[in-house]
């Protein structure tokens, strides 16, 4: 007997306000998020989440990258501090560079992991590595990061996966037929197995618990299809849980909230075709409507 899963929609976020921000907050107190990604292929997919993360209204901003892309990023987004990784030929980052993360993680209220990573073996290496300094703060791991969970019974403290269909099945060893079928047996499980909120991403998104809560969401359009889409996601919900909503409120408002920024592009420029890096201003637009 599934249970049944609520409906996610703004009109469900109206009753579940975010933390309010103090008029007299500072750029600490309004929250510092750590937002590890992008690679020497794929070094936008940084700049992507780290943009939303900060319109979902994050105060203060590192990257952590790898090395070949630390000074062009730090340029692109003059926002941010960025730490440059050393990085395995393949181009993801050496596990023992977890370490120069230490203390940059303790002082983080968000962590996100996970966008544009290369080399899916160092990435484990790495991503198993970090998971133990980042105890006590909402993490969202995302993409190639999800990979570190076919090592792991149970993560020790619960995180934010945010598969779409293709990265459930490989996760969970199901055939993405399965997965789609039947998307909510698919979340639950997976939250259950790996003590993690996970949001299951597609046309109609399912949020999953570990203690078997579970919300549905429909909205948006076809044209967040598009490269880079899951990346603002990403960004959005580590920057709502640097602001303080935890795991489950965050995922909630980011997934409404994405869908809603897709919405309104696609009202003013078409059903498809515009760029996930449209998607961050339109989320702010979205997030102030709705508060
Ligand atoms: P990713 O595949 O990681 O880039 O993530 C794609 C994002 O776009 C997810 O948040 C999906 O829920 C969303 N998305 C993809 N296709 C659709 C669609 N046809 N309708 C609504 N949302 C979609
Ligand atoms: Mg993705």
């Amino acid at each position: 007997n599934a249970p049944q899963p609520a409906t996610l929609d703004a009109q469900a976020l109206r009753g579940w306000p975010l933390p309010a921000l103090a008029d007299d907050a500072d750029k600490e107190a309004r929250g510092r998020i750590l937002v590890v990604a992008g690679s020497r292929e794929i070094p936008g997919a940084a700049v992507l989440a780290a943009t939303a993360a900060l319109r979902a209204g994050a105060g203060k901003l590192v990257i952590a990258t790898g090395a070949s892309v630390a000074q062009p990023m730090a340029f692109a987004m003059p926002e941010a501090r960025v730490i440059a990784l050393p990085e395995t030929p393949g181009g993801g980052f050496q596990a023992g560079s977890a370490q120069l993360l230490a203390d940059t993680a303790a002082a983080a209220q968000s962590v996100l992991v996970g966008p544009g990573l290369m080399d899916a073996q160092a990435t484990c290496d790495f991503v198993q590595a970090l998971l133990p300094r980042l105890a006590g703060r909402p993490v969202v791991l995302d993409a190639g990061a999800m990979d570190v969970l076919q090592r792991q019974q149970r993560l020790a403290e619960p995180v934010l996966l945010t598969p779409h269909a293709g990265e459930m099945a490989h996760l969970s060893g199901l055939d993405k037929d399965e997965v789609l079928r039947d998307p909510l047996s698919a979340a639950l499980a997976a939250a259950r197995r790996w003590n993690a909120v996970v949001a299951l991403k597609g046309p109609v998104t399912v949020i999953a618990t570990p203690d078997g809560r579970a919300w549905r969401h429909q909205g948006g359009n076809c044209g967040l299809a598009t490269s880079g889409s899951g990346d603002t996601l990403a960004g959005l919900v580590a920057g709502l849980a640097a602001r303080g909503a935890d795991l489950v409120q965050a995922c909630a408002w980011g997934v409404v909230l994405h869908a809603q920024a897709g919405e309104r592009l696609a009202a003013r420029r078409g059903a498809v075709g515009f760029l996930a890096r449209e998607l961050p201003d339109e989320m702010l637009a979205a997030l102030n409507a709705l508060q």
